[in-house]
């Protein structure tokens, strides 16, 4: 048996979950762009009082909207781990901000595998330079978790394309100018397709008033009914079924997800390091008490798998793809239920200072319910990782 040193395995990139320098050094930029950028307006964004779009310019002026657009379309070429990087760093300080970048992220990468070149060159410098916005609008009112349910309806006439249906939860709905939609052609037993569409609020397409969700609160999330609303010529994507291609487009969006979830987790563990040293009762620092020195130990333990876990992912979308749906739903499953963990856990250690309404930790643990939601719940993740298995 051949026993390769741990530093060769590393070398060949066969086990490749660390960082590079070269990703250190990124992965700086991006938290010194945070500590400027977000955390000063982190509470006002989830309160509103905080332009959201104004935060997501800032972002777009850097280039980093576009860090998984291609060199040739206006972006950085970076890929997925980088772009992972980018939402931990702001998700130290506004997770919510990660749940709109990730649905950004997945419109880039449907665009980049099924668009048509003329798709690429017509839509991809726009989502790089900030000037259009993506996301996905796959669920309604009864298809949560279960997309054979979607009921929103494609009439073909000629050449003519018109969507007519209730979509629900859309992230950005209120300011995305490109849209994915999930909906059925014709009647109830119609082939589903997944269509782009260019929105604006209008009589064939309304958004709804911004939803007020528990968690996540710095995105916008909306409802948006379709009436007769044109799709373009060409806006079916193809190459895949469209099963397959939303499957795809849910995988990167839990992947760069997971990545929010992990910035929550190091920011919680923070919290709770810092309190344990400073917190003094019967006459010590808490961090002295077995049972806290415990918890935090427990916390750490989970935020590193996590960390693992959703990297791993992320370096799982280079290549083949082969192994990128169940790295995508583990790093889904892992990342935010440590972030669930390690807030609850968190607050158990600062205890009331945790119920100010004014310390981050009393979003975070709102934060990690809904992260935990979106996208496909931990039981949706279970049963994808199960179909994977094939028993
Ligand atoms: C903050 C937020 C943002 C969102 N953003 C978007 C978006 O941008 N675009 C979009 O299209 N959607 C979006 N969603 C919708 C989201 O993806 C759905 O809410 C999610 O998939 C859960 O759907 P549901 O709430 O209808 O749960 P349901 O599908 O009704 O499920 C209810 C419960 O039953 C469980 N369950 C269902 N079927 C099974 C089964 N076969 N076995 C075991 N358990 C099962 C589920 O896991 C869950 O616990 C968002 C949701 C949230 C909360």
């Amino acid at each position: 048996m051949v026993v390769r040193s741990q530093a060769s395995v590393f070398a060949e990139g066969v086990v490749n979950t660390y960082l590079s320098s070269a990703q250190e050094a990124l992965k700086e930029q991006y938290r010194n762009f945070a500590a400027q950028s977000v955390a000063p307006v982190a509470a006002s964004l989830e309160s509103h009082a905080k332009d959201l779009k104004e935060v997501l310019q800032e972002i777009a002026q850097k280039g980093y909207l576009g860090i998984n657009v291609p060199r040739e379309y206006g972006g950085q070429s970076l890929g997925l781990l980088p772009l992972v990087l980018f939402v931990e760093a702001v998700s130290c300080f506004e997770p919510g901000l990660g749940l709109t970048l990730s649905n950004h992220a997945a419109v880039i990468e449907l665009l980049k595998r099924f668009g048509t070149g003329s798709q690429k060159s017509r839509y991809l410098p726009a989502l790089a330079r900030g000037e259009g916005f993506g996301t996905l609008a796959f669920s309604e009112e009864n298809a949560g978790v279960d997309f054979s349910a979607v009921a929103s309806r494609i009439e073909k006439s000629g050449n003519k394309i018109t969507c007519t249906g209730k979509k629900t939860l859309v992230v950005s709905g209120d300011f995305a100018t490109l849209v994915v939609v999930l909906a059925r052609l014709g009647d109830k037993d119609g082939d589903l397709g997944l269509y782009l569409s260019e929105v604006q609020d209008s009589k064939a397409c309304r958004v709804q008033a911004r939803r007020a969700i528990s968690g996540l609160s710095s995105a916008h999330i909306n409802d948006m009914e379709f009436e007769d609303f044109p799709i373009e010529e060409g806006g079916q994507l193809i190459g895949a079924s469209a099963g397959q291609m939303a499957l795809y487009a849910l995988d990167v969006a839990k992947t760069v997800l997971a990545g929010a979830a992990v910035g929550l987790s190091e920011a919680a563990i923070a919290s709770a390091v810092d309190h344990a040293r400073k917190r003094t009762q019967f006459g010590v620092n808490i961090g002295q008490f077995q049972g806290i020195q415990w918890k935090l130990a427990d916390m750490e333990v989970a935020a590193t798998g996590a960390k693992l876990q959703t990297y791993r992912a992320a370096w799982s979308h280079e290549g083949d793809l082969s192994n990128f749906a169940r790295h995508a739903a583990m790093c889904k499953l892992v990342a935010t239920n440590a972030a669930r963990f390690i807030s609850s856990e968190s607050a158990s250690v600062l205890a009331t200072c945790a119920l100010d309404s004014n310390h981050p930790l009393t979003r975070f643990l709102r934060d990690a319910r809904a992260l935990e939601i979106c996208l496909g719940t931990a039981e949706f993740q279970k049963m994808l990782l199960v179909s994977e298995l094939a028993i």
